[in-house]
């Protein structure tokens, strides 16, 4: 691993709510923090303890702070491709990665996920939240470490060099009434939410660069008497709580059916709304559930190009932003795995459906793929270019035959994964010139999905 240098000269570097990127930027690091940023500005003077700018490492290009993938199924993206040129709809779609998800085990999820993230270090990403539902072996059996498989995505990280936040996911059922997990279901179950929050508490991780929230898959797989101690749990602990929320008309027809309500009325209800939680889609909400997701300060994750690729639908962006409610990004089934085209889509999807221009604005944009992301994860210290902030910097080239003659404030509409040029994740370099430092990237996505794809 190359000595990291602590003083970079950034062409242009995109600061904490500037409208746009500022030209000659010195950026310095140290323990994996940064330490000063000083704008070169024509007869500026230098910050305090900063003498000589000379030994600057320069990063030609725009410079971000790292972008946050806030939702993330490591092993859909074995599916990439393959199910594409059918008909079919979410349901069916879900069949074929329960395919998948039978197929691995501790050692074969650490081959994927660890080639996933690596992809996603390429991409500019600095840190995931693994929405994390393979519990158990295969028949629902545990294996010897009941947290084998989270430990599994720990280490992948790692070797992928960004940070992580396991949300460990509470899913007991397979349908709002409360219908069993059958077959390939069976190894996401702890039996009842009690037993789930003590697997779960025992997961704690040592490494720096993990840490562990809660997530209730959706209110199709905990019933509503138990999604309370989930809830408690992650309260308790101050940890991040994610869930998936009214994807499919489908979940919200069946939970008003059982429950009388939407089930963002049913979740606010037994206390899973609040600031510490991100409801994952929210892509059809009622004008009320917009409301409730507000004013409790409850983030909404956007996945447009996954929400896209399932036929979904398009969730209300501004009117979310509207109602109060932080969005954040995430690749979710990584049928493409790319923050600049999950934030572009949030602007252009409204475009589509309003046959207007101008929703949001490029920094409501990077706001989204970083700065409110990290704090979804728990990671409040990152998704900024400041001092103190955690060392994050990915730099994105001006010069690639997609980005030429851009403007940098037009990067989020311009730019994609396969710009990025450096990527330093708490200060270290991961990404240089294009390209993985410790991860074969493509050799070992193939390798890992021919592992566990069906022939
Ligand atoms: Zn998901």
């Amino acid at each position: 691993m190359p000595v990291t240098p602590t003083r970079w000269l950034a062409e242009y570097a995109w600061l904490p709510e500037h409208a746009e990127p500022t030209p000659d930027v010195l950026i310095e690091v140290e323990d994996g923090r940064i330490t000063a940023v000083a704008p070169l500005t024509p007869g500026s003077t230098p910050p305090a303890g900063v003498e000589v700018y000379g030994d600057a490492v320069p990063l030609p290009g725009l410079t971000l702070t790292g972008l946050a993938n806030v939702h993330s199924h490591a092993f859909h993206r074995a599916l990439r491709g393959r199910t594409h040129g059918g008909r079919g709809d979410f349901w069916t779609w879900r069949d074929q990665m329960y395919a998948v998800a039978d197929r691995l085990d501790p050692d074969t999820y650490l081959a994927l996920a660890r080639a996933v993230y690596a992809e996603m270090a390429l991409a500019g990403i600095t840190c995931v939240g693994e929405f994390h539902y393979l519990h158990h072996r295969p028949d629902g059996g545990g294996y010897d470490d009941p947290n084998a498989m989270g430990a599994a995505l720990v280490e992948a990280a790692a070797h992928a060099g960004i940070r992580l936040t396991v949300l460990d996911a509470c899913y007991l059922t397979s349908s709002v009434d409360g219908r069993p997990l059958t077959g390939p279901q069976r190894r996401f179950g702890d039996g009842d939410a009690g037993r789930w929050a003590e697997r779960a508490a025992a997961f704690q991780p040592a490494d720096p660069h993990a840490r562990v929230g809660a997530a209730v898959h959706s209110v199709r797989a905990v019933p509503a008497d138990q999604l309370r101690t989930v809830a408690d749990w992650a309260r308790e602990r101050q940890a991040p709580l994610h869930v998936h929320l009214s994807e499919q008309p489908a979940e919200n027809d069946e939970c008003r059916a059982v429950h009388g309500r939407t089930p963002t009325a049913l979740l606010a209800e037994h206390g899973v709304l609040g600031p510490h939680t991100t409801a994952v889609h929210a892509t059809h909400p009622t004008s009320t559930d917009l409301t409730v997701l507000g004013d409790s300060r409850t983030g909404v994750c956007l996945c447009p190009t996954t929400e896209r690729d399932l036929a979904d639908g398009i969730g209300p962006a501004r009117r979310m932003a509207d109602a109060g409610i932080r969005l954040s990004l995430g690749s979710d089934s990584h049928a493409v795995i790319d923050l600049f085209e999950e934030a572009r889509a949030v602007e252009l999807d409204e475009r589509l459906r309003t046959r207007r221009r101008g929703h949001f604005a490029p920094l409501d944009l990077l706001n989204a793929a970083s700065v409110a992301g990290h704090a979804a994860l728990g990671w409040a210290d990152a998704g900024r270019i400041a001092v103190g902030a955690r060392a994050d910097l990915v730099t994105v080239r001006l010069d690639s035959a997609r980005t030429a003659g851009v403007p940098p404030v037009g990067a989020f509409f311009a730019a994609g994964a396969a710009d990025v040029e450096q990527v330093v994740v708490d200060g270290r370099v991961v990404v240089a010139e294009g390209r993985h430092l410790t991860v074969d990237v493509p050799t070992e996505l193939s390798s890992a999905i021919e592992a566990v794809t069906p022939a």
